[in-house]
């Protein structure tokens, strides 16, 4: 699939980055014209991976989140969150909804959250060394169907 734009952006593991990755996200997909609802999705899929990396991957001590999105010609985004984190001992049990290693601080819903919001989501993980997330949705736009 031929790779129309790309972007890399690397940033501090710090809660007041959450915010700009979702925005950098929606600005990046920008060109696609994505319905709100699609820019919607897409803010809320990032922002719960970005808020995974601040919280378990690095448990609030400094770290970095590597971002790369890559927009291909049929209007597909794969947007990938990485870390080089604890990782995550069991992926499967991880996603499950309302599994959680926080107690009653969170509510577990972060991965079934990514998984809805998008078309499909990929986790990848090692104790110890890191954890990436690809999430992967196909934007049709405003104009689907003139393109
Ligand atoms: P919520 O997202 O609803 O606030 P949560 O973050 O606990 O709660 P999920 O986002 O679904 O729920 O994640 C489930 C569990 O997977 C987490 O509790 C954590 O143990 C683990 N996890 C998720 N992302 C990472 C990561 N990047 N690094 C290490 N562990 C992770
Ligand atoms: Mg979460």
């Amino acid at each position: 699939m031929e790779k129309i734009n790309e972007l890399r952006l690397t940033v501090d593991a710090r809660s007041i980055n959450e915010g700009f990755c979702r925005v950098a996200a929606a600005a990046f997909i920008a060109e696609l014209d994505p319905t709100i609802e699609e820019l919607c999705d897409v803010k809320t899929a990032v922002s719960e991976a970005v808020t995974n990396c601040v919280v378990h991957a690095y448990r609030e001590k400094p770290g970095k989140i590597y971002i790369n999105a890559v927009i291909y010609g049929n209007g597909t985004v794969k947007i990938r969150v990485k870390d080089a984190g604890c990782g995550i001992e069991d992926v499967e049990k991880a996603k499950e909804p309302l599994f959680t290693t926080m107690g009653d601080e969170r509510s577990g819903l972060g991965f079934s959250v990514m998984e809805s919001f998008s078309d499909k989501l990929t986790v990848r993980s090692k104790p110890g060394s890191g954890t990436t997330v690809t999430i992967e949705k196909r934007i049709l736009g405003m104009n689907y169907g003139r393109r």
